[in-house]
């Protein structure tokens, strides 16, 4: 009841802030800002892309070295903002399902005079499928470029977030040989990043996975197992464990639908326990509440910045922590991420750097910490020979 009586309070905090920060607030006084002028219709294109990956990619179930993406482009008045749906297999999105959706998006999106109204935008977007998160984030994304451009403002900047607050940006190792995992993580701690590890095997390998890299780093190590371990007590006993070799975090222990396991492990676990694979919505956080110390938001799970922006100011109210992650992204989905960076504990934004062909370049890492870019909108510049071809066709 208590837990209860304290979301209540809470979420009435929530209420009264957004009634404060409306963004139609934001945009009204926005108003006049110059611009070129054009065709004053949201022209939406995509583009399918295949990200090859640096290094075959290896995670509790599962092994690849492709990522399907498709990006895309909505222009209006002159601008152009660029947006992307990247699709891992499990998500069960591909590039056919994604540019289906996109078709049937198109004339919806062409229904808006103009691209201000984001929010009811997004809730048309939501009501053409159940599923297509990542395609529907690849329009949320573009349209967030685009307005940012038109306000002359980085997104960071008009939500008021401070730059200076992003946290340490952490590097995934990935299971491998004990050779390569010992190169990567001096890599990586060179760098000054934090070290991601996939653990959720066996006890043997995820212990030597962890030995190997004090091997050769004292870096803080953050641990994602994927849900990959399915009994509570060994689960405790394993962040026991960890707890003693200089880890911060762990994110899904335990099978998503274990939801009064992940309670039972978080009041007990020395180590905070984040939500991933459990947490993919607005709506889940507060199913999520006082089973999780917090959240991993994900733009391709969540639809994009409109509802991740919720979903921080859902979380802070309900004091849960916060962690912003990514899929194997070109720099546009994780320059969008990278807005959200500094309201979060932990940012997990490195899938443009595992990837060989990235085709733009925006938000930087200094020092091992995410520095969103400070030009309008995701501030994406496109790489030279990048030759993407947009079309609104097949
Ligand atoms: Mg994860």
């Amino acid at each position: 009841m208590s837990n209860r009586r304290t979301f209540l309070k809470r979420a009435g905090l929530l209420t009264a802030a957004a009634a404060i920060f409306s963004p139609s607030q934001i945009f009204a006084q926005a108003k006049g800002v110059s611009k070129p002028s054009g065709k004053k219709e949201l022209e939406l294109e995509w583009c399918p892309f295949t990200a090859k990956m640096k290094h075959v990619f290896t995670i509790a179930n599962s092994s690849r070295s492709t990522t399907p993406i498709v990006l895309t482009r909505i222009t209006y008045d002159g601008y152009t903002g660029y947006g992307e749906a990247a699709m891992p297999p499990y998500l069960g999105e591909t590039t056919n399902s994604a540019i289906d959706y996109l078709k049937k998006a198109r004339p919806v999106l062409k229904k808006f005079k103009d691209p201000w109204m984001i929010g009811t935008i997004m809730e048309e977007m939501d009501a053409i499928t159940t599923n297509n998160c990542a395609a529907k984030a690849s329009i949320d994304i573009a349209l967030h470029d685009l307005v940012g451009q038109m306000l002359g403002q980085p997104w960071w900047k008009i939500w008021g977030f401070d730059a200076t607050k992003c946290p340490y940006n952490s590097f995934t190792v990935g299971l491998d040989t004990k050779e390569v995992v010992r190169e990567k993580a001096k890599e990586a701690a060179s760098e000054g990043h934090l070290i991601k590890v996939k653990l959720g095997r066996t006890e043997e390998q995820d212990k030597m996975m962890i030995n190997t890299i004090r091997e050769v780093t004292d870096t803080t190590i953050c641990i994602d197992a994927n849900q990959g371990w399915k009994n509570k007590h060994y689960a405790l006993d394993m962040i026991n464990w960890l707890a003693t070799k200089n880890v911060n975090m762990i994110e899904q222990p335990m099978p998503k639908l274990m939801l009064d396991e992940a309670g039972w492990l978080t009041e007990r676990s020395p180590l905070p326990i984040m939500a991933d694979e459990a947490c993919q919505r607005l709506t889940d956080v507060r199913k999520l509440y006082g089973h999780y110390s917090g959240i991993n938001i994900k733009l391709m799970k969540c639809t994009g910045l409109h509802e991740a922006r919720e979903m921080v100011s859902l979380a802070q109210a309900l004091g849960m922590k916060l962690m912003i992650g990514c899929m194997t992204e070109t720099s546009v989905a994780i320059a969008a991420g990278a807005q959200i960076a500094p309201v979060c504990e932990w940012t997990d934004l490195d899938g443009n750097w595992l990837i060989s062909n990235d085709v733009f370049h925006s938000s930087t890492v200094e020092d091992g910490k995410i520095v969103p870019s400070s030009d309008p909108g995701l501030g994406l510049k496109m790489n030279k020979g990048a030759n993407l071809k947009y079309t609104s066709q097949e």
